[in-house]
């Protein structure tokens, strides 16, 4: 798209230098790389007044190394095609550094969502579903979308209606959308879980000694002061569970502007606010920042970009003063901006990686979908009578009876949401142990985002070379 920064190029540029590190051939590497197909289609909506308007729409599938696809779907008036296919290219990487065994997808509609009404939106996101089916886009075994930035719960359940519908009797039909309301297919902890998994991927990274005295930090996440660029999904998420973890939240930023409190914001008290007023602006004991790029710029321990790609470029990476960079969103960080952040000496916890949480537990709820069976619902009772025989024997050990509180503490067994966030925080632990051993173990890797790289592309690779290729 002319005059844009072509962010597939960009994530192409930045597993080039990830592949330098590696013997794979060439041609193995280009297939790695390349985008296997992508299906652009225009459709019409009635709106409310009679006419009649054309609505852009893309979905993009990055690799079928392994099936089926998976990536969310976004609405957004800045969608373009090597958006879209650029996505989808993060997620094929993201999907293989978290172990979860699905190619990578991604879909965008060129709508602004404030400009329609529920029941239009509703109409764009069936018909939407109605083209992918036609092409064979989307389907348990196939490819399976998730929510994205401007899209929700509420879409999935269109989708996953959408989508049953058309394909009546399908057994499996709910696994065509992860994301979904609890009570219509969603898992427990799916609406928390990239906000989650970026908590988790930050206290991994704050525990490590070497790294925080490198960056001149004290271990642990008490007292970092962050700042949030989005207070949407992603954001007031993220925000929520650092913040209970111990860092203190010195400025958000939105759209129309930010606000900065150095003694601490709490995150649903500005969303409230924001809701009630429009702005997040007028926060009550907090200061007005002149733009949103003025919170990116303060002195601040972690900055969380949480709202869209392209935001740390050759012309503001130089100002930015935080030690750590949390991208909870895909591409904050374009290519120009990494070398600077590396010279800086700011740790860079990388997209494809911190902000995996999300397909973890879509992949969580897929496996739910697919088992038509709530986890813990067969095995929750039974561990709790161990867990109280347990006690039993303690008590019997020692003399000392436990208080009706710690036993019912205690012994309860895992409920859904236990065990969701427990993979989850699994999930988040491992892969970030395996970035850094990479980082560490080879020399030249520069920062985490090319070991992150690495990780994912040795992975893909080894599926080409086991699998063969056909025919
Ligand atoms: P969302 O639509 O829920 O929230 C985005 C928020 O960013 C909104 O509140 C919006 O007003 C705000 N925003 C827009 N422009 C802004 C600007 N210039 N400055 C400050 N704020 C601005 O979307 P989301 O699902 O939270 O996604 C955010 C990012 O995280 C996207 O890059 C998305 O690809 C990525 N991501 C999302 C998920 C997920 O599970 N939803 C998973 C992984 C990555």
């Amino acid at each position: 798209m002319s005059g844009q920064p072509n962010f597939f190029e960009e994530v192409n540029t930045t597993f080039d230098e990830a592949a330098r590190f590696t013997e794979y051939p060439k041609g193995l590497l280009d297939q790695i790389r390349c985008c296997n197909s992508v299906y652009r289609f225009d459709f019409p909506l009635r709106r409310h007044d009679g006419t009649i308007e054309v609505i852009h729409a893309w979905r993009a599938e990055h690799s079928h190394h392994k099936m089926p696809v998976k990536g969310g779907i976004r609405y957004s008036p800045e969608v373009y095609e090597e958006e879209v296919m650029a996505l989808a290219a993060l997620m094929t990487y993201k999907c293989a550094i978290v172990d979860v065994p699905f190619g990578g997808a991604k879909g965008g509609i060129k709508i602004e969502p404030r400009n329609y009404s529920v029941e239009e939106l509703e109409r764009i996101t069936r018909r939407y579903t109605h083209e992918l089916v036609k092409k064979g886009f989307i389907g348990p075994g196939i490819d399976v979308p998730a929510p994205d930035y401007g899209t929700g719960e509420r879409e999935m359940a269109w989708i996953a209606d959408t989508y049953a519908a058309l394909n009546p009797g399908q057994l499996d039909a709910m696994g065509c959308v992860t994301g979904k309301p609890v009570t219509q297919g969603g898992v427990n902890g799916r609406r928390e879980a990239t906000g989650r998994g970026l908590f988790f991927a930050l206290r991994e990274a704050c525990a490590q000694s070497a790294e925080m005295t490198a960056l001149g930090l004290s271990t642990g996440l008490g007292g970092k002061r962050m700042v949030v660029q989005g207070l949407g999904n992603v954001g007031y998420h993220a925000a929520k569970f650092c913040r209970e973890g111990g860092a203190t939240l010195i400025a958000i930023a939105e759209r129309e502007g930010a606000i900065m409190n150095l003694a601490g914001l709490n995150e649903d008290e500005v969303f409230q606010h924001r809701k009630m007023t429009g702005s997040i602006l007028g926060f009550p004991g907090a200061t007005d920042l002149p733009s949103t790029a003025a919170a990116l710029e303060l002195d601040c321990d972690v900055l969380l970009p949480a709202a869209l790609e392209g935001v740390f470029t050759a012309e503001n990476a130089p100002r930015i003063k935080a030690r750590i960079i949390l991208e909870g969103a895909n591409g904050p960080t374009t290519p120009e901006a990494d070398p600077i952040f590396r010279q800086k000496g700011i740790m860079v916890i990388p997209d494809i990686y911190c902000n995996a949480g999300g397909v973890t537990v879509s992949y969580f709820e897929w496996l739910k979908n697919l088992s038509h069976v709530r986890f813990g619902r067969l095995s929750k009772r039974h561990e709790q009578a161990n867990e109280l025989q347990m006690l039993r024997a303690i008590e019997t050990a020692t003399g000392k009876p436990f208080s009706e509180e710690e036993r019912a503490r205690i012994a309860k067994g895992p409920d859904e949401a236990d065990l969701v966030n427990s993979g989850l925080e699994e999930t988040m632990i491992s892969a970030f142990q395996n970035v850094l051993e990479t980082k560490r173990k080879h020399v030249g890797v520069p920062d985490l985002r090319i070991a992150a790289f690495l990780n994912a592309i040795h992975k893909v690779a080894r599926s080409y070379m086991e699998l063969g290729i056909f025919p």
